[in-house]
């Protein structure tokens, strides 16, 4: 069985004060019941040292949201995926929607970025989702399939990688899929995670995310093939944030 894993993407949010916010969760997690799941948090690259240093004893783990694809160099304003490491890092989320959109990241890119993750001891988590277009064009399947194909490094047979189903619509929208819509791709998801890496594609995590709140996380984590969640939004407040966490 895989253990669930609750993962928080701050995006773009979060100054040094919102490390108050994770004392609070980190609080809620060592004084409640034990949480079922992982729990990580990717806050921005400025605090990702604070957030891993001050959740460490809350079993708090920290994450990346991006890297480069090379190591060091002349790259302005770039991170490096063994920086994340040095920072205290161990997962890095790769290939975000908003990656995609907004830096014209592709598949290509994206892979090569999931490797160096690899390379420098991170779990990447690997996101696809499908637009509002495709999946009202009937895509989504073809789509989210294409993207795992050209995106994940075939060294995801021997390393860790999780999976980041986003429904790109559902991102921020407080709309999010049906139950049935999610538990039809994400088993999609895994039956060609199989295809290609046999057992271990049956251990990798399919983590849902779009609109994952603490009204809905209950019903959308029992979902077969849901190993958890990447939750933004509601990631940012630790009261709601908790509350998912506790609804694996
Ligand atoms: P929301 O939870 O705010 O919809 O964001 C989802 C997301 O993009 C997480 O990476």
């Amino acid at each position: 069985t895989i253990t669930p894993l609750i993962a928080g993407n701050w995006k773009m949010n979060g100054l040094r004060g919102s490390l108050e916010e994770l004392t609070t969760l980190a609080g809620m997690l060592t004084t409640g019941e034990a949480p079922r799941a992982l729990v990580v948090i990717c806050p921005p690259a400025t605090i990702l040292a604070a957030v891993a240093r001050q959740g460490a004893s809350a079993g708090i783990l920290a994450g990346g949201q991006d890297c480069h694809a090379v190591a060091s160099g002349a790259h302005t304003g770039d991170v490096s995926a063994s920086m994340l490491a040095d920072a205290g890092a161990q997962y890095v989320i790769v290939g975000h929607s908003e990656r995609r959109a907004n830096h014209g990241e592709t598949d290509d890119q994206v892979r090569a970025k999931a490797e160096a993750a690899i390379g420098s001891g991170l779990k990447p988590i690997i996101c696809v989702g499908e637009t509002e277009a495709q999946r009202d064009g009937g895509t989504a399947d073809s789509v989210v399939a294409a993207q795992l194909a050209a995106s994940i490094p075939d060294a995801a047979e021997l390393h860790q990688v999780i999976i980041a189903y986003e429904p790109i619509w559902a991102i921020g929208t407080g709309r999010t899929p049906s139950n049935d819509d999610i538990a039809q791709m994400h088993n999609s998801i895994r039956r060609q995670l199989v295809d290609r890496f046999g057992d271990k594609g049956a251990s990798i995590h399919i983590l849902y995310g779009g609109s994952l709140k603490p009204q809905n996380a209950r019903e959308i984590l029992q979902i077969e093939n849901v190993n958890g969640g990447l939750v933004g939004g509601a990631s940012l407040l630790a009261k709601d944030f908790y509350t998912i966490i506790s609804a694996v």
